[in-house]
């Protein structure tokens, strides 16, 4: 059976207290709300993260991921963070090659298999994000453009390591613009590339890789995108910096 996950990603946002308010209702809502089926994920900024874990403490089924981690082990990286650093304070996920890293810090589909290595090497569940840019849609050709972001990223690694991996679909032209993609376009998307993992890893294994969508989901649109087969759950911007509307989107499955 694939995973549900509800992932958060608060990107560069909030203070250390809104950080603390934030996490401490969304804490107290799932306690109150008794969610099994669903895993959540909080991935703060770097800063907020061993806060963010203590308040996290036991609560069931919520665990806390980063945004980034480094690509090396350790050393004189001035500025990085390592997956060991990570890992070492119970981070248990960690988000690989967010599109506005893949544009604004130039992160390439070769870099971001180094960086998986890491995650995977420290017992870290990568979120492993692609999607297309709007001129690939129109053109037509974003399953191609999609399908090869995870080739050159992660067609090398073994079955073993392929199955501990989390692919995140994000369409860049969805990503904080208030245009979800419709549940229809991201079913073919997750289907389409669910075939592209069975056609290097096999059915079976593909079959239990979850596929999250990410692009302006939100507490209206979750419960449509969440019905689809192929939508195991959603890495979620904005709409995770909110505590209520965060939890219903975890609540939509
Ligand atoms: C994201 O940044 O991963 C994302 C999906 O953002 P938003 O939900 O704001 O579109």
């Amino acid at each position: 059976m694939r995973k549900k996950i509800v992932a958060g990603n608060w990107k560069m946002n909030l203070t250390f207290e809104e950080g603390q308010k934030l996490t401490s209702e969304i804490v107290n809502m799932l306690k109150d709300e008794n969610i099994k089926d669903v895993i959540t994920v909080l991935n703060p900024p770097f800063v907020h993260l061993y806060p963010v874990k203590k308040l996290i403490g036991d609560t069931a089924n919520l665990f806390l991921g980063s945004q980034n981690c480094s690509d090396k082990a350790s050393g004189a990286f001035t500025g990085e963070t390592s997956a060991g650093m990570l890992a070492s304070f119970g981070a248990t996920y960690v988000i690989i090659g967010h599109s506005e890293r893949r544009e604004y810090f130039k992160e390439s589909n070769q870099l971001l298999t180094e960086k998986t290595k890491q995650a995977l090497a420290n017992g870290l569940t990568p979120i492993f994000c692609c999607g297309e840019p709007l001129e690939i849609r129109e053109a037509g050709t974003h399953e191609a453009y999609v399908k090869q972001q995870l080739t050159e990223s992660l067609f090398d690694f073994s079955p073993e390591e392929m199955s501990k991996i989390v692919i995140a679909y994000e369409p860049i032209w969805a990503i904080g613009t208030g245009r979800t993609a419709s549940s229809d376009q991201a079913q073919e998307m997750h289907a389409a590339l669910r075939g592209h993992l069975a056609s290097k890893f096999g059915k079976e294994l593909a079959d239990n890789i979850s596929i999250l969508y990410g692009g302006s989901a939100n507490p209206g649109n979750a419960k449509d995108l969440f019905s689809k087969p192929d939508v195991d759950g959603g890495l979620i911007g904005g709409a995770s910096l909110k505590s209520r509307d965060f939890v219903e989107i975890v609540k939509s499955f």
